[in-house]
């Protein structure tokens, strides 16, 4: 497992696993406890994802130290602003039966960040969590946090793959040094991505999968992944990929998919503002 060093010293495993869209119970607690047996140990949920407790829950039964294993939360909208902040952050921890974080990111540029960063620094600097960060800034929301804010984020959570490459992004992140943390490192699956020709090609040639292949060019460009699945096999394949290497003509085949777009959601339109602030979580 490679490590990433954030802009604060802290030391963040460059791959780990997403629990989006795991809202049973016993299927999450299951899936995060079959992860950590195969070697993750980064482990991405969300205030909204409505699993914090099932998350915690594999996290205490496991083995592995709690020391060892890096987690990552979210702040909904719903609880953007200074005195929200730090009363949801309490909920987060008391779901996950954790004392401290690791990564507290900010889950949507939406509603009172600017409270909720207020919020975040403090408690960062109370030592209640290792590093902060956000999600989906793109450049120019990014940019005006970076100049704003007494704590420049470690880490910003955007989609990120094949189809879409976040280059641009990624050259404000670098100038900021904001690590970039891929969510939907396989597109979800969209497009047919695990029988795109272009990438079983370089599957083959290697003797891998294609989920595979994509994963290990993200870790080849630097960033951060957290492949989810609730099958063991596909956990176990998504962390085998530290045994091969892309050459720069595989990384160019891939580099040549890009869009440039998203085709999931466009984090610039009204449409996604108005459904994501309709998103409850209490
Ligand atoms: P993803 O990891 O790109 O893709 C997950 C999908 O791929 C699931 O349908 C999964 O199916 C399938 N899959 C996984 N491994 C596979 C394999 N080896 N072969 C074939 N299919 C495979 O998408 P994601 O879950 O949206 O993103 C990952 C994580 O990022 C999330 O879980 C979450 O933690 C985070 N995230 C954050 C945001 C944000 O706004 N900050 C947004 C979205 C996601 P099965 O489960 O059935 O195996």
């Amino acid at each position: 497992m490679n490590f990433i060093t954030l802009n604060n010293g802290v030391k963040m495993p460059q791959e780990g696993f997403g629990v989006f869209q795991v809202p049973d119970a016993d299927v999450c607690e299951q899936a995060v406890t079959d992860a950590l047996n195969a070697g993750y140990r980064l482990i991405d949920t969300a205030a909204a994802y409505m699993n914090e407790e099932a998350v915690g829950a594999a996290i205490r039964k496991s083995p592995v130290p709690r020391d060892e294993i890096f987690v990552t939360t979210k702040l909904w909208i719903q609880d953007a602003g200074y005195e929200n902040t730090k009363k949801a952050f309490q909920v987060s921890l008391e779901k996950l039966g954790l004392d401290t974080l690791d990564l507290y990111l900010i889950h949507q540029p939406m509603n009172d960040y600017y409270g909720s960063w207020r919020a975040m620094e403090e408690l960062y600097k109370a030592g209640k969590i290792r590093a902060i960060g956000v999600c989906n800034f793109y450049p120019d929301r990014l940019a005006d946090l970076c100049l704003n804010a007494e704590v420049i984020p470690a880490v910003n959570q955007v989609e990120c793959h094949p189809f879409f490459q976040q280059k641009t992004a990624m050259e404000t992140m670098k100038e900021y040094g904001v690590q970039i943390e891929a969510w939907g490192p396989l597109a979800e699956g969209q497009k047919d991505i695990f029988h795109n020709a272009a990438l079983t090609a370089i599957a083959k040639k290697h003797n891998k999968s294609v989920a595979q292949v994509i994963l290990r060019w993200h870790i080849q460009r630097g960033v951060v992944i957290i492949p989810k699945s609730v099958h063991k096999e596909r956990i176990e394949e998504n962390i085998d990929i530290y045994d091969f290497e892309l050459s720069a003509e595989d990384m160019a085949a891939i580099t040549a998919m890009d869009l440039g777009h998203s085709e999931i959601i466009d984090h610039y339109s009204a449409a996604a503002a108005k459904w994501l602030n309709s998103f409850k979580i209490h």
